[in-house]
């Protein structure tokens, strides 16, 4: 049974093994999601490089949040889980690596980075696992809900944006506007036209009534998807 007055050690342990079974790993982000420490809406424009640190996104003192950390790791160490560093970089067109927490201290950062594999693993699957978490995040292009935006770059508008620091980039300027948008729909056509594209975009729009974002489509090669349509 699942309730409101669990220990925070419990709740821990049981957002861990959800994420396991999900992934095969878990990490602390994994944790903060599962004990809704941390928003999902919020840890997605984190990875898309729009804010920041994570920390920001944190409901939680820094004592408690160092609490939530010990118990996470004894939890780990105690199951024999292997630890992974894994390696976190913005879903943007420069990759910049991301920062967890305000000052960036190295080894709280590093904690962050883990992610602890079950010791039953076999090599293979180890590795399919670690170079599955550790893949470059795909690049993301938003459809606004509101055409009512400028590049801040050349100051034209469009249907389409990449989310920059400075704010939203046109597809011209982020060097995207020879790609050609595929709907979602037709998962044959889209795996296939992707495995022919060198270069790729997804797309995605937010939705007002789930809160969050969700996929549309992706951008390809148009070449790509004229081979991925031919019988
Ligand atoms: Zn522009």
């Amino acid at each position: 049974m699942r309730g409101p007055h669990d220990s925070l050690a419990v709740r821990i342990a049981r957002a861990a093994e959800d994420a396991l079974e999900a992934h095969a790993y878990a990490s602390l982000v994994d944790v903060l999601l599962g004990i809704r420490w941390l928003d999902t809406s919020w840890w997605e424009r984190w990875q898309q490089g729009r804010i920041d640190t994570l920390q920001e996104g944190l409901q939680v003192r820094p004592d408690r949040l160092a609490q939530a950390m010990q118990l996470f790791r004894d939890w780990a160490e105690s199951k024999g889980l292997q630890p992974h560093e894994a390696v976190y970089v913005a879903r943007g067109l420069e990759r910049p690596a991301l920062r967890f927490t305000y000052d960036g201290e190295p080894s709280v950062e590093a904690q962050f980075r883990t992610h602890w594999l079950p010791p039953s693993l076999s090599d293979k699957q180890r590795e399919r696992v670690i170079a599955k978490s550790d893949a470059a995040p795909e690049l993301v292009v938003i459809m606004p809900l509101n055409r009512d935006w400028k590049c801040h770059r050349c100051g034209n508008g469009g249907g389409m944006l990449m989310m920059e620091k400075p704010g939203p980039c046109c597809l011209r300027c982020a060097g995207l506007d020879d790609l050609e948008f595929l709907p979602r729909g037709n998962a044959q056509l889209t795996r296939r036209a992707k495995a022919k594209s060198l270069r790729s975009a997804v797309v995605v729009r937010f939705s007002r009534a789930r809160k969050r974002y969700e996929r549309q489509g992706l951008l390809l090669e148009p070449l790509a998807i004229a081979e991925a349509g031919r019988p």
